[in-house]
């Protein structure tokens, strides 16, 4: 009988690493063990300068700040594989607060507004979903516990124009070559309302090259957004 009013309380959850029973009142998605077999990102920040070096003269990087909970490697691969295939939101339930709390822990400050990286109009009708927005609503929840101003979400203001070629044989010039203008505003007027003076935190499931991340950034800064930071489950490299 107490089993079953705990059940009822707390729905059981399986590990979203090895699928084995998480005990019901931890209340998490993923085990101990795992958890301790994820790669922590340490530190979690890294800046536009130390990804891609002096930005050349006169000009800025659009982004100030990228925060990631994990590195992408080992159970992190399969963890993100199924946020993105298999409509596992979980995943963002489980991830986001960890995030959040990196970010809080390495100096975040506050932020008015979370943008998702939209995806390309075809392939959001083939998945059915974006990963990089069901993070973003995690996100803004967990924000909104630690901050005093509100967070708004805004999955309305950027589209992806058109798909890219997959970019994980392409160096990085290349790369930023095969994103440019594939991100624009839906609305700019809108956009110059929604953003200008704001903090803006963009958000993605990875952090590859950090290309699409950038031009994203670009956009949104046109729009007059103060200042922007970036934040993603996992990252590739160190
Ligand atoms: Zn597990």
């Amino acid at each position: 009988m107490v089993k079953k009013v705990l059940d009822f309380i707390f729905p059981n959850f399986s590990c979203l690493v090895c699928g084995d029973e998480i005990n019901v009142s931890a209340h998490a998605h993923v085990c101990n063990a795992c958890l301790n077999e994820l790669d922590l990102a340490r530190p979690s920040r890294r800046t536009a300068k130390s990804v891609f070096g002096e930005p050349g003269k006169g000009k800025k990087h659009p982004w100030r700040h990228s925060y990631t909970a994990f590195l992408y490697t080992g159970e992190v691969v399969g963890l993100v594989m199924n946020f993105k295939y298999s409509h596992q939101g979980l995943v963002a339930k489980f991830a986001a607060p960890i995030l959040v709390e990196q970010m809080l822990c390495e100096g975040a400050g506050e932020y008015d507004v979370v943008v998702p990286v939209p995806l390309a109009q075809k392939r959001l009708s083939e998945r059915g979903y974006n990963q990089a927005e069901l993070l973003a609503e995690d996100v803004v929840e967990a924000l909104a516990k630690e901050q005093e101003t509100k967070v708004v979400l805004l999955d309305s203001i950027l589209i992806k124009t058109r798909e890219t070629e997959p970019q994980v044989e392409m160096a990085t010039k290349k790369r930023q070559e095969n994103q440019k203008g594939a991100y624009a505003l839906v609305d700019k007027d809108r956009a110059n309302e929604l953003l200008n003076g704001k903090r803006v935190l963009i958000v993605d499931d990875v952090m590859t090259s950090g290309a699409t991340l950038t031009e994203c950034a670009r956009v949104l800064k046109s729009a007059g957004a103060e200042v922007i930071d970036i934040a993603t489950i996992a990252r590739i490299g160190s």
